[in-house]
């Protein structure tokens, strides 16, 4: 069975949803049960999903913003493109320090590199494909405050 990534519009959580799931249209966000969005792109097999959301989580804990998001999966298409994965994962690990115990395990080892990193991206992709209301609260994108300003 393969996975699709989704992004939930209410707490910016990006899980995988089974395709079986994603045909009926019944997608809820894992973590708050709000409405999730499939993220058109790619798909995971099973297998993968463990790590999938592990990473998932790590980059949520991050606070990451959909321009930082956009941005970041960028450098990550540049790193997998130049098969030098090593400096960036540093980087990202410095930004998500949970993602340190993954750059440790992943240790010399470009294809474990390669995995974390094609995650990330998909990860950073759709936090990026939110809505660029407010680069700087991404979870107020839509607070009505912002319209009650003055009337
Ligand atoms: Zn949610």
């Amino acid at each position: 069975m393969s996975f699709v990534p989704t992004l939930c519009l209410e707490c910016w959580r990006v899980h995988l949803a089974s395709i079986a799931q994603a045909q009926a249209g019944e997608i809820a966000c894992k973590s708050c049960g709000a409405e999730a969005r499939i993220v058109p792109g790619c798909s995971f097999p099973e297998a993968e999903k463990e790590a999938f959301e592990e990473l998932s989580g790590i980059v949520a804990e991050g606070s990451i913003t959909p321009t930082e998001g956009r941005s970041l999966a960028v450098e990550i298409e540049r790193a997998l493109g130049s098969g030098s994965y090593r400096s960036l994962l540093a980087t990202l690990s410095v930004r998500l320090p949970g993602l340190l115990p993954h750059e440790v395990a992943a240790g010399k080892n470009a294809g474990a590199q390669r995995r974390i990193l094609a995650k990330l991206k998909t990860v950073f992709e759709a936090l990026g494909t939110a809505r660029r209301v407010s680069a700087e609260y991404p979870i107020l994108a839509d607070s009505p405050s912002r319209r009650a300003g003055r009337s």
